[in-house]
C-alpha cells in the first residue's frame, strides 16, 4: 500500500497550523482540565517559529527523488508570536501565500537574503497578497550598499524576461534598502539584526529574537579561511537554531570553490564553536536526491545529533528539542 511520505519527521509539528488554522486561546472551562491543556511552548503567544516553504538551492526541482525534502527554492516563514516575516521569495513563496491566505497581515515584510533568481523568482506568485489592493508588501534588501531591490526587480520582472511588470500588480510594493550589519527596526517596533555574508554580490544573514529564543538564518554563504569567521560566530552565538547553507559536502566542495556556498561540515563547525543548539541545513543541491540527503543527514547527526536537513513545509518551534528521525524513508515508486 502506498503511504504518503512525511515531510515533518524532524522538529515539532503543529498540525493545526498545517491545516491553515491558528492556535486559539484556551477558555476558563478548559483550564479546569489540565490534561486537555494544549500549550506546546512556555511562551504563551506561540513563541518563535519557523516554517520552511522552500529549501532547494539554485533552481527548483521536481520528481520522485525529491519527495522527502522538496524542490522549491528558498522561502522561510518566521513568526515572532503572530508577527510574520518572510525571508526570501524563491518558488516556495507561492505555497507560503496559499497556506496563509486567510490571515496575511495588511503589511507583509519580505526580507531578501539577496536578489539572485532562486531567492526572488516567486515574488509575482505571492498570491493572494499581490492581487490585494489593500495590501502592502515591504521588501528589504541589504546587500546592495543601501540600495533597495526596486531597480533589480524591475529589470527581472519586465518583458521580454517576464510579461508582467511589478507596478501592474494591485498591491503596493515598498522597497527598502539598508546596509547589512544594521539592525532593522519596523513600524511596530520589532527589530531584526543583520550581517553581511560572503557570497557573490553579497548576501544578508538575519537574527530574530523573541520570547527568549534566538533564530539565525545564514544563507547564502561560502565559508572563509580561517573558519569559523569571528564576526559571524559572535552573530550566531548561543542561537537556539541556526539555518545554514549546506549545499555541498566537504568532498564536493573543492570543485565548487568560489560558487558562494558552503558545506554541512562547516555549518557544524560554526554551530559548535558558537554554542548553537540546533542546526538546519538548507539551500540543498538540485542534484542531491532524498537518498543522498538522508545519508548526508545521518553523517551529520553522528557529529551533531541536533542537526538536520530542513524539509519543505516543516514547521519548527525554535528552542524545542528537535526529534531525531527514526523511520526509514517510504519511497514512491
Ligand atoms: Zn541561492
Ligand atoms: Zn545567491
Amino acid at each position: 500500500m502506498r503511504k504518503p511520505p512525511s515531510a515533518h519527521r524532524l522538529g515539532r509539528i503543529d498540525a493545526g497550523a498545517e491545516n491553515g488554522s491558528r492556535s486559539k486561546s484556551i477558555g476558563p472551562s478548559e483550564r479546569k482540565r489540565p490534561v486537555m491543556t494544549m500549550s506546546r511552548s512556555p511562551v504563551t503567544d506561540g513563541g518563535l517559529t519557523l516554517r520552511f516553504w522552500g529549501v532547494r538551492g539554485s533552481t527548483p526541482v521536481c520528481g520522485p527523488e525529491y519527495v522527502e525534502f522538496g524542490g522549491n527554492t528558498p522561502c522561510l516563514e518566521v513568526r515572532c508570536g503572530e508577527r510574520l516575516f518572510v525571508v526570501d521569495a524563491g518558488s516556495g513563496l507561492y505555497n507560503c501565500g496559499q497556506h496563509n491566505r486567510q490571515d496575511l497581515p495588511k503589511e507583509v515584510d519580505l526580507l531578501f537574503s539577496h536578489l539572485h533568481l532562486d531567492h526572488t523568482g516567486g515574488l509575482p506568485f505571492f498570491k493572494p497578497a499581490v492581487f490585494d489592493a489593500e495590501r502592502t508588501i515591504n521588501t528589504w534588501c541589504g546587500n546592495l550598499d543601501g540600495q533597495s531591490a526596486e531597480d533589480a526587480l524591475g529589470r527581472l520582472f519586465s518583458p521580454p524576461l517576464f510579461p508582467v511588470t511589478l507596478d501592474i500588480l494591485p498591491c503596493t510594493l515598498k522597497h527598502h534598502g539598508f546596509r547589512a550589519g544594521e539592525t532593522l527596526t519596523f513600524a511596530d517596533g520589532a527589530t531584526v539584526d543583520t550581517i553581511l555574508l560572503n557570497h557573490p554580490q553579497g548576501s544578508v544573514g538575519y537574527r530574530f529574537e523573541h520570547g527568549g529564543k534566538r533564530l539565525c538564518i545564514i544563507s547564502d554563504i561560502e565559508h572563509t579561511d580561517p573558519w569559523p569567521d569571528a564576526a559571524l560566530m559572535r552573530f550566531v552565538e548561543g542561537a537556539d537554531l541556526m539555518v545554514y547553507d549546506g549545499m555541498f559536502t566537504d568532498g564536493e566542495y573543492p570543485t565548487c570553490r568560489g560558487w558562494g556556498h558552503s558545506t554541512w561540515q562547516k555549518g557544524v563547525e560554526l554551530a559548535q564553536a558558537a554554542g548553537v543548539k540546533a542546526l538546519a541545513i538548507i539551500h540543498l543541491h538540485p542534484c542531491h536526491s532524498d537518498t543522498t540527503l538522508l545519508s548526508v543527514e545521518a553523517d551529520m547527526q553522528a557529529v551533531m545529533p541536533t542537526a538536520y536537513i530542513a524539509r519543505e513545509r516543516q514547521r519548527v518551534e525554535v528552542g524545542a528539542t528537535p526529534a531525531i528521525r527514526r523511520e526509514p524513508l517510504i519511497r514512491i515508486a
